[in-house]
């Protein structure tokens, strides 16, 4: 997979995608991020890539023709499944979403600063809108980090044993049940006895009953999606 990220501050990808599963996915080349700063793409001067909004009001806008000459640069030698804008008014992100984007092949995300985007290049341009929750952050990046490694533990033989990833939280509308790991006892609290029983069937059978425990507990409106 290819993803391509439209940024004015590539520098604060460097932390999050050099470590872990992201190092050794780009490493085992099953995914390629390519960083492009907005400002090799601006004709005004001094990078600009802003401007005072129309209509007044506090806020600059990110202006329309440096992103319109990026994306159509872009795309002229990639073909993009989605160019996606990180955005607090686009659709949750959620395990499904990052499902159905880990199996495409070239991703192009647009990271906005200031006010947002000029509202043309959405319409004109972009193909999905995704927010990672209800609150406003400064810019794209960290949006945009969160979006790429939830995509790329999904790609197939990211993760060294494939299957875990079915296990997560929201994988078939359930939580995870809880783990544990060595010593059994810690301080005399003791791991549950199911989980050291030795039988994969008691094992398996304790953690869904967990998973559902947990997920009635916690987000009984996960159960009400089953159907989806
Ligand atoms: N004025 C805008 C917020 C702009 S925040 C509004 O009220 O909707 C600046 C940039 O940060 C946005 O362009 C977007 O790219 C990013 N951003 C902020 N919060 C976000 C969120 N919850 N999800 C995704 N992107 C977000």
């Amino acid at each position: 997979m290819q993803i391509d990220i439209l940024t004015v501050l590539p520098g604060l990808f460097s932390g999050p995608f050099d470590h872990s599963i992201l190092k050794r996915a780009k490493e085992k080349s099953l995914l390629t991020i390519n960083l492009h700063n907005l400002r090799d793409y601006t004709n005004y001067k001094h990078g600009q890539v802003d401007d005072y909004q129309f209509g007044g009001g506090a806020g600059m806008v990110m202006m329309p023709e440096p992103l319109a000459n990026a994306i159509e640069k872009l795309s002229a030698t990639t073909k993009y499944d989605d160019i996606i804008y990180m955005s607090p008014d686009g659709q949750h992100l959620d395990q499904k979403t990052a499902n159905h984007l880990s199996l495409k092949q070239n991703l192009l995300i647009i990271c906005g600063h200031y006010k947002g985007i000029d509202e043309r290049i959405r319409e004109h341009f972009v193909t999905r809108e995704i927010s990672i929750g209800d609150y406003v952050l400064s810019g794209g990046e960290l949006p945009a980090a969160v979006l790429v490694d939830t995509v790329a533990r999904l790609i197939p033989g990211v993760l060294n044993d494939e299957t875990s990833a079915l296990f997560d939280s929201f994988q078939d509308n359930l939580l995870a049940p809880p783990v544990y790991t060595r010593p059994a006892n810690f301080r005399g609290w003791q791991v549950p006895g199911e989980l050291i029983s030795g039988d994969p069937k008691i094992v398996e059978e304790w953690r869904h009953n967990e998973s559902v425990k947990r997920t009635m507990q916690r987000r009984p409106d996960l159960l009400n999606n089953q159907e989806e």
